[in-house]
């Protein structure tokens, strides 16, 4: 019987049979990674969250036990990237479309055997999609359904930036490009690399990226290069350790969900 260090954890390597007679599925994890392919300024490729969801993945998974029983499907790049879409080269689907694609990646892993699927999510755009999704899919396919966002929800990076970078920093800036630099050195524009913090948001009381205010923009609106953040700032070895954080925690959160069971009469 295949494991998954055999085949680095990827799903799709394994024949029909081989996935139909997996021992131990109901403590099987699978994991679809979600990014996107959306502008991130004039110094990182459009490619960029596709690039981090894969490294915090396989960082991961690096750091779990010999044959923990989680495999991997392949990335699902495009995402629901609405607001870059006034700039080139982003691609993003509707989110009907996003909806529908994961609803059916998880009604097709339950006629699959599968017990425990997760969304391993890169992109804030997709974050509200992938929250009430992962309700949706455990509802109609009975599948236990977690939702991971490194970098949004889980491990967000306090240490190694500046108070305005934690707060505004959001698109492009030092983790992200940090993060490249330590990943992908060679598709980062570092002499492009600019500091840009929205001026309208500063002037408001509340940080509306986070707390009680939450409002609709386009990347336009508030970043016209397409950045928040200061990307200036960024090195490889602050994107080692954002990356390791981001591992950590993921790996962490991953046998956790290999071991949860619904419980109703626990004390
Ligand atoms: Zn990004």
């Amino acid at each position: 019987m295949p494991t998954p260090s055999d085949f680095n954890h990827f799903l799709p390597a394994l024949t029909s049979p081989e996935i139909r007679d997996l021992p131990d599925k109901d403590h099987v994890v699978v994991v679809q990674p979600l990014a996107a392919i959306e502008q991130h300024g004039p110094h990182l490729p459009v490619y960029t969250d596709s690039l981090i969801a894969e490294a915090v993945l396989t960082e991961a998974l690096k750091r779990l036990p010999a044959g923990f029983p989680v495999w991997r499907l392949p990335l699902l790049s495009y995402g629901k990237s609405t607001e870059h879409l006034a700039f080139a080269g982003t691609l993003s689907l509707s989110a009907d479309t996003l909806i529908q694609t994961l609803k059916e990646i998880g009604h097709s892993l339950a006629g699959s055997g599968f017990r425990r699927m997760v969304i391993l999510n890169a992109h804030g755009g997709n974050t509200e999609i992938v929250d009430f999704v992962i309700r949706d899919i455990r509802a109609e396919t009975g599948l236990m359904v977690f939702a991971l966002h490194p970098y949004l929800r889980v491990a967000p990076i306090k240490e190694g930036i500046s108070e305005q970078e934690a707060i505004y920093g959001i698109h492009a800036g030092d983790i992200e490009t940090s993060i490249l630099l330590a990943i992908r050195p060679d598709w980062v524009r570092f002499d492009l690399a600019p500091r840009s913090f929205p001026a309208a948001l500063q002037a408001m009381r509340h940080p509306p990226f986070m707390g009680p205010l939450t409002f609709a923009w386009l990347t336009q609106d508030i970043a016209p290069d397409g950045v928040l953040g200061d990307a200036t700032l960024a090195t490889a070895e602050k994107g080692q350790a954002f990356l390791a954080q981001a591992a950590d925690q993921v790996a962490e959160l991953l046998q956790d969900i290999r071991d949860f069971k619904f419980s109703p009469h626990a004390s």
